[in-house]
């Protein structure tokens, strides 16, 4: 969660801070036009926030500050239609018990859900699987402030040409009010955690992709191996670790005796190669439960990241890349190196538009320096075309994007339309559409 002290906004990772003019907690939709319309007419700009939990700038402002809070909640169920509308600044978290209890999901999710709809679509949040694109493909429609302080109704009825552009919009064209999501009926996950060595999981890609609903996994440099996740359908009865073995393997191993590692590891770097063969591998798992509580899980330890959207087919020669780079330039890197797969989608800057898409994730330990690091995989990524992820750490201006996204100028045409006087610019709309 991001928060305010003394009139200064942090966002989760702690990397990112800016002083507001003034924080706002809107209750409603004509309190969010209200703003926007004062600030217009006073020459401010205006941003909102949703749990802060982006790397980038994407969420600072020296403008008026919008914080979500009060926009949590379900507004309208359509069970014929299959879609349910929510306020904008509803927690994934909260949106998933609320579906649940009306036997209902979210087809896909990412490993996290402290998000709010709102913020996680803007920055084209995605989980993993074969078949199925990120987040803001559920959106089906969504109202919109716009830059004149106007609400639009965008849907599959009216403006519906702008649907492609509003879903990913990196806070740019607007402040998105309420959102109507496409969902489907409530879904078990059969969840296998284990560990496989990297090179053969290499050449096995194209089918271990092709033959899980969600495969992912995530390389421990300095060592041969990978551990891997597969998710898939059941209709099989609930099987869920006892208490305290999910205590013992979610959190005190997968967080606090990783954070403990890393800690070391930050300490004696040298070190980190040593510690990575110790860490936390519980053999393998099987869990049954249902969709949403296996998509998402609880993170303590802090870090920053970096992550890349390639076509799918160079994810294995990217990735021993990327070993290669660590081993070479000998960098002692504490965070595994996670690998998630998307179907294309066609909104205008999700990170998978256009292409089968594979996401190759860095982290650094919060405290330790990962500049060189992220500089060289990047470079790597550059290489197969790489769009970074709009929520986490890139230094990619608007000339190197405005060759990677196909409807790149169609999206500054809307957005000058929607918001000409920039009421919505900050630094990072100014990196990465060059105001
Ligand atoms: C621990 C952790 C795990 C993560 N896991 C994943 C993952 O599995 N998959 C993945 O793809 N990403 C992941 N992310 C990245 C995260 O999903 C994105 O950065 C997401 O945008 C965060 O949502 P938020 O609610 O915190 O939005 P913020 O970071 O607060 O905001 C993101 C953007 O949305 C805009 N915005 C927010 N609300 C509105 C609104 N009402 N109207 C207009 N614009 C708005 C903001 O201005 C900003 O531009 C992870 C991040 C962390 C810290």
């Amino acid at each position: 969660m991001s928060a305010i002290r003394s009139g200064t906004w942090t966002n989760w990772a702690g990397n990112q801070r800016s002083t507001p003019l003034r924080v706002n907690e809107p209750a409603g939709e004509s309190d969010l036009a209200d703003i926007v319309a004062r600030a217009l007419q006073a020459g401010q700009t205006v941003k909102a926030v949703g749990a802060g939990h982006s790397f980038t700038s994407t969420a600072t402002t020296t403008g008026h500050l919008i914080t979500m809070g009060r926009l949590n909640k379900m507004l309208d169920v359509n069970r014929q239609a299959g879609t349910v509308t929510v306020q904008a600044g509803m927690y994934i978290s909260d949106l998933n018990e609320q579906l649940a209890e009306l036997g209902l999901a979210m087809p896909n999710l990412g490993d996290i859900a402290y998000q709010t709809i709102s913020g996680a679509i803007s920055t084209s949040t995605h989980g993993t699987g074969r078949n199925l694109p990120g987040l803001a493909a559920q959106v089906n429609g969504m109202r919109l402030v716009t830059g004149d302080g106007n609400i639009l109704e965008i849907n599959e009825k009216e403006n519906s040409d702008l649907l492609k552009f509003a879903a990913v919009g990196v806070g740019a064209l607007g402040l998105i009010s309420q959102v109507t999501l496409k969902v489907v009926p409530a879904f078990r996950l059969k969840a296998v955690e284990g560990a496989q060595k990297l090179d053969a999981l290499i050449e096995n890609l194209d089918q271990l992709v092709e033959s899980n609903d969600h495969f992912e996994f995530f390389w421990i440099p300095h060592t041969k191996w990978a551990l891997t996740k597969t998710n898939n359908r059941t209709t099989e009865p609930l099987q869920t670790l006892s208490k305290i073995k999910h205590w013992y393997s979610k959190t005190l191993l997968e967080n606090y005796a990783f954070g403990a590692v890393c800690t070391l590891g930050r300490l004696r770097p040298q070190m980190i190669p040593r510690l990575a063969t110790a860490l936390p591998s519980t053999g393998q798992t099987t869990t049954v439960n249902d969709s949403y509580r296996i998509f998402s899980s609880k993170r303590v330890v802090k870090f920053v990241e970096m992550e890349y959207a390639i076509p799918r087919e160079f994810c294995g020669e990217a990735l021993q890349r990327v070993r290669q780079v660590i081993e070479t330039k000998k960098y002692n890197i504490s965070f595994p190196v996670e690998v998630r797969f998307t179907a294309k989608d066609d909104l205008a800057l999700s990170t998978a538009t256009a292409r089968p898409t594979a996401y190759i994730a860095v982290h650094m330990f919060k405290g330790m320096d990962h500049t060189a690091y992220f500089n060289d995989v990047a470079n790597i990524m550059s290489d197969y075309q790489g769009r970074p992820h709009w929520g986490k750490m890139h230094s990619l201006t608007h000339r190197e994007l405005s060759q990677l996204y196909p409807q790149w100028n169609d999206f500054l045409t809307v957005r000058n339309k929607l918001d000409p006087q920039r009421t919505f610019a900050n630094s990072y709309t100014k990196q990465v559409f060059g105001d």
